[in-house]
């Protein structure tokens, strides 16, 4: 079933198919608002659209908008034409704080850091869900329809979701944090979104209370539709694709398709890789993809051993890795099982029942001529924090400085450019950044009043019938 369409002009009509076969295929809009596929699966393109290296070539010196436009629009096209897409994500980018959007930084011969933080809320989150946002609002208006988005946070998400989806108007958002258990810049960046369609409730429990809501909130199918319950989280495939543009501005920057970019980047549950994967099959010359890991490790321990086993989660400075199992890894378990939808199926009925599953040894031998993982504890990472900082100035959040020491350790061809993808601004994680380098980065301008600004959330008890009664209240009395 696998066959890369050409590249011929408009010739492009992505469909969508599950990673696990028994699931309807759907146009980019449904896919864009139906999350996980009817299977268990996770939708992706039915085949990848492969640009030219003179389309490639193309693309050098385009702004960030009119790049990611190009890339994007082989994904959408029957369901938006390449202006409207353009024209959202111009909107979607124009708030962004850096002119070039997603500014790379020299810090060795050949070695690069793309700043993926100068987005609304400083993490590259922002990349995705700007858009997302836009696209929701501008489909379900076609449709006559509306959204609730409900999620849960133990930080980064909900407020990039919440900048995402504040005054559209096709959708409503009720975001869940554990009271107390998240950074005071992370809950503020959320709480003090004034807008009417955004609700923050502070549960009195974990971040897997509420979870656990949210997950018996979608289980709950009368409520799940009366209110069209939707959710913005990382296997949308969505969020994937407009991840994918920065890997082709970066490298293009650096002189694609005429060179081999090869890219480290800070995982958790592989959304972000896995659009560089999408990036290679689409045409761009990508010599390796390098996953960097905190102690939280599933996705190293893969790629040495070819077993996936799921372990128990432990807290680190990196809490944005903290995971046990990475969701979108079936996207790429799926290409190299030959797109075989059954195949994929078994592997991952054999994970959720077992914890472990065994990757076919000649398919964990392909993915490794690509991947590579790394991994690094908290000592570690404040040690990679601070040799670049001290090398080279450029203060990096623990995050970003994962994904820069891997980096570092993979095994490249020296003449190919390595680029870091820096994933949060170092002023998300001051505490972090201090005892590394004994300096507190400030935030930038357009927070720097965060401290000061009016928050607006509600405490709640961590009781279901609680939360559906004060959703349903919202909601209603949106409609
Ligand atoms: C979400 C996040 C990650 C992990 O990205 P994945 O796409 O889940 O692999 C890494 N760094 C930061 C700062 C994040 O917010």
């Amino acid at each position: 079933m696998y066959r890369p369409i050409g590249a011929e002009k408009l010739g492009f009509y992505v469909k969508y198919v599950s990673t696990r076969g028994q699931a309807p295929v759907l146009d980019f809009d449904e896919v864009l608002l139906a999350g996980l596929a009817r299977d268990g699966g996770l939708y992706v393109p039915a085949q990848w659209p492969v640009f030219t290296p003179d389309q490639i070539r193309a693309l050098r010196g385009l702004p960030y908008d009119r790049l990611a436009t190009k890339v994007m629009a082989p994904f959408v096209a029957g369901c938006l034409t390449e202006a409207e897409l353009g024209a959202m994500v111009a909107d979607a980018y124009a708030g962004f704080t850096h002119p070039a959007v997603a500014p790379l930084k020299q810090i060795g011969p050949n070695q690069w850091v793309c700043e993926l933080f100068h987005g609304p809320t400083l993490a590259f989150k922002d990349y995705a869900l700007q858009l997302v946002g836009r696209l929701f609002d501008h489909v379900l208006k076609k449709k006559g329809q509306r959204v609730l988005i409900v999620g849960a946070t133990s930080g980064d998400t909900g407020s990039a979701a919440i900048e995402a989806c504040r005054d559209r108007e096709a959708v409503d958002i009720v975001i869940l944090h554990p009271k107390g258990r998240t950074s005071e810049v992370q809950r503020r960046q959320m709480t003090t979104i004034q807008s009417a369609n955004v609700r923050n409730l502070a549960v009195e429990g974990t971040f897997d209370d509420c979870q656990d809501v949210v997950k018996a909130l979608f289980n709950d199918l009368e409520f799940r539709d009366r209110y069209n319950l939707s959710a913005v989280n990382s296997i949308n495939w969505a969020r994937v694709m407009a991840q994918v543009a920065y890997y082709f501005a970066a490298a293009v920057s650096l002189g694609a398709p005429d060179v081999e970019v090869s890219f480290s980047v800070p995982t958790g549950n592989f959304g972000n890789v896995f659009a560089g994967y999408v990036a290679r099959k689409m045409g761009l010359p990508i010599g390796r993809l390098v996953v960097g890991s905190n102690t939280n490790d599933i996705l190293t321990r893969f790629f040495e051993s070819g077993r996936m086993e799921a372990d128990g989660v432990v807290p680190t400075l990196s809490p944005s890795m903290d995971i046990q199992v990475s969701s979108n890894f079936e996207r790429l378990v799926f290409d190299y099982l030959g797109r075989e939808g059954e195949a994929v199926g078994a592997l991952m009925g054999e994970f959720r029942k077992t914890g472990v599953m065994a990757m076919p040894q000649g398919a964990h031998k392909a993915m490794c001529e690509l991947f590579e993982g790394h991994r690094f504890d908290d000592e570690a990472t404040l040690e990679v924090m601070r040799a670049i900082r001290a090398r080279t100035g450029e203060v990096l959040d623990p995050h970003s400085a994962i994904g820069a020491g891997a980096g570092l350790k993979a095994r490249v061809k020296a003449d190919n450019p390595m680029v870091a993808l820096a994933t949060a601004h170092p002023a998300k994680f001051p505490d972090a950044v201090e005892r590394a380098t004994g300096q507190r980065p400030p935030l930038p301008p357009h927070l720097a009043d965060l401290f000061e600004r009016p928050e607006r959330y509600d405490v709640i008890a961590n009781d279901l019938d609680a939360i559906r009664s004060y959703v349903s209240a919202f909601v209603e009395g949106r409609r």
